[in-house]
């Protein structure tokens, strides 16, 4: 792999940098920055801004609307964006069911849902996860009934990320209560207006509403809605699992808050000396910044194999890109030491004449540190990954 930057990649990233800084709302880019939670309309705003650009589908082969970028183009687009305050991309639509539609969806769903990701026209939800079927995911027991020209869907679904938006969620249920655990399964689109969907939000350590409990009952979904072949739905779930796993090693995020660690450092007084000249401190920020190098290597080197497919070594990823997440957060917090608690948005924006990190990146740090837990849980837990690497890298 040849690691030094061509001048037409450079002028590339030049292009990022200077859209990026141009285009990007203000108050988008001040939420991004000091971790506020962002509402529909933020994500639904900056995703326009790329469409109207034609980078509405970073990640996406031409002939579907997308660039048609390499991995190392994708990659410079997303740490450009990230590192400028920008949303990340909602993954549900772009990297999760938008290539279970170009590999295993009819032409029919193709045409009818591929064009409307990029917008955002429909916000897409993730439903997989049941009460007691998480890692053991194929233990589900959402059940779809063969009814007429179509299913009858019943059942609950939880932890379900922003669903309190979601026009439609791509769902696994079980087709044949007979069939072994994982034959059983299909994956069926199904409508959020339906009657019978009602979400529930679950409230989170920082006080957010970003999860729900889903339930379903009797939801109607047509025969066209069933991606693929029915119980052939596992298949699809994984290779989804593969690009959801790859989104989540999260290089722009990293490169981002390692960022911002280091102007809260600067900032940040120990003995009267910024915190950033002490030989511990950046001796710890050094080793975060190896750490995010050695993860961007991995990345394009996944990404550049197998036509852009993850395979298991998504796992890799996974567990490396969420533990560098985590460290990044804690380092952040203890920069700012007791002023990173409460979490409290009133006195972000109060301007206090103030020694430490900043009121603003302080209070922030908090609230980052908590929501950084769920990396190592969601899109499959640390322990869960580190059986797959076992099993299917190392071939224990
Ligand atoms: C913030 C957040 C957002 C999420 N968003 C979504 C979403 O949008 N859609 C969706 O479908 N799901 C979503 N999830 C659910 C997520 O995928 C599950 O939480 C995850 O797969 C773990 O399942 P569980 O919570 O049932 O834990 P469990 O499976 O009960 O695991 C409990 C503990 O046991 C360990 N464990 C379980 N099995 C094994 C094993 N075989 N080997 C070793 N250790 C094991 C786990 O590592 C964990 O520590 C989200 C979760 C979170 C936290």
């Amino acid at each position: 792999m040849n690691l030094t930057w061509t001048p037409q990649e450079r002028r590339f990233r030049d292009e990022v940098r200077a859209f990026a800084e141009a285009k990007l709302p203000e108050d988008i880019r001040g939420k991004v920055l000091l971790h506020q939670r962002l509402e529909r309309d933020d994500y639904v705003r900056w995703h326009n801004i790329l469409a109207d650009q034609g980078w509405g589908a970073p990640s996406w082969p031409v002939e579907h609307g997308g660039t048609g970028w390499n991995a190392l183009e994708r990659l410079i687009f997303e740490v450009e964006c990230f590192k400028a305050g920008a949303p990340r991309l909602l993954p549900f639509g772009l990297s999760m069911i938008g290539p279970v539609l170009m590999k295993y969806g009819s032409a029919e769903q193709q045409a009818r849902f591929l064009p409307r990701i990029p917008r955002v026209e429909d916000w897409w939800c993730q439903g997989y996860s049941e009460p007691g079927s998480g890692s053991d995911l194929a233990s589900l027991k959402t059940r779809a009934e063969r009814d007429g020209d179509g299913f009858v869907v019943n059942g609950q679904k939880t932890w379900t990320t922003l669903a309190q938006y979601a026009d439609w969620m791509f769902c696994l249920a079980r087709t044949d209560p007979g069939a072994r655990a994982q034959r059983g399964i299909s994956m069926l689109l199904l409508d959020m207006r339906d009657p019978g969907v009602t979400v529930r939000p679950i409230r989170t350590l920082d006080g957010g509403h970003d999860v729900n409990e889903v339930w379903l009952e009797n939801v109607r979904v047509p025969a066209a809605n069933l991606i693929g072949e029915e119980n052939q739905g596992w298949t699809y779930a994984k290779y989804l699992l593969g690009h959801e796993r790859t989104g989540i090693a999260g290089l722009g995020h990293c490169h981002r808050e390692l960022g911002i660690l280091k102007r809260m450092a600067e900032n940040a007084r120990s003995h009267g000396r910024p915190l950033l000249s002490d030989g511990r401190m950046r001796d710890r920020i050094s080793r975060i910044e190896v750490d995010i190098m050695a993860l961007e290597m991995l990345l394009l080197r996944v990404a550049s194999s197998n036509d852009g497919a993850p395979g298991p070594e998504a796992s890799v990823l996974k567990i490396r890109g969420s533990e560098i997440q985590q460290d990044l957060a804690m380092l952040q917090m203890e920069v700012a030491g007791p002023d990173a608690w409460p979490y409290d948005p009133d006195w972000m924006s109060a301007d206090a004449a103030f020694q430490g990190p900043g009121p603003e990146m302080a209070a922030a740090a908090g609230a980052g540190y908590a929501d950084m837990r769920k990396t190592s849980i969601y899109g499959g837990t640390t322990e869960v990954q580190k059986g797959i690497i076992a099993r299917q890298v190392l071939g224990l």
